[in-house]
């Protein structure tokens, strides 16, 4: 099933996501829609608040043929190294700037079957990490961009949170 994706203004994108107490069938069920949400929308990451779910997950494909399912994240090591690179958001369509990111995170998680995973991801695995674990702490990336950059998207950023109200 593919859920709706909440856009920029929409209040769950601003709600801090609780934890996971019980990998439930529900659960799973979930974190499968929103692999098969977060594919038909061509992105790389999807956190739980951004369909209206306010648990600690998110799922991640940045085309290393691992998709993963992420339950209760929590980053353990951000490198001091950081790079500016251009990020978009499936929550915030058609804005695309650079945020400062660690190059190399360390993310320890539960997997489907509650195992404790401690994994590392560098470049673009690194920063979806990072930006996803953000959404489950009501952070979006605009958020974290220059005031100049800022400045150049408030427009659009207006439009969308007036779209994301009707809804
Ligand atoms: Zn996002």
């Amino acid at each position: 099933m593919v859920y709706d994706i909440k856009i920029y203004g929409n209040e769950s994108l601003r709600t801090v996501a609780e934890p996971v107490e019980v990998i439930t069938p529900e659960i799973l069920e979930i974190l499968d829609n929103m692999v098969e949400t977060m594919h038909e929308a061509n992105g790389v990451g999807l956190a739980a608040p951004q369909v209206g779910i306010a648990k600690r997950m998110f799922v991640v494909d940045v085309g290393d043929g691992i998709i993963r399912k992420i339950i209760n994240p929590e980053l353990i090591e951000l490198s001091d190294v950081v790079e500016n690179e251009d990020e978009g958001c499936l929550s915030v369509p058609g804005v695309y700037k650079p945020v400062k990111r660690s190059v190399t995170v360390k993310i320890k998680y539960q997997n489907e079957k509650g195992e404790e995973v401690i994994e590392e991801g560098t470049g673009l695995l690194g920063r979806a990490f990072q930006h996803e674990y953000d959404h489950l702490e009501a952070i979006l990336f605009v958020d974290k961009i220059s005031p100049v950059a800022k400045r150049m998207v408030s427009k659009k950023l207006q439009l969308l949170k007036k779209e994301s109200g009707r809804n």
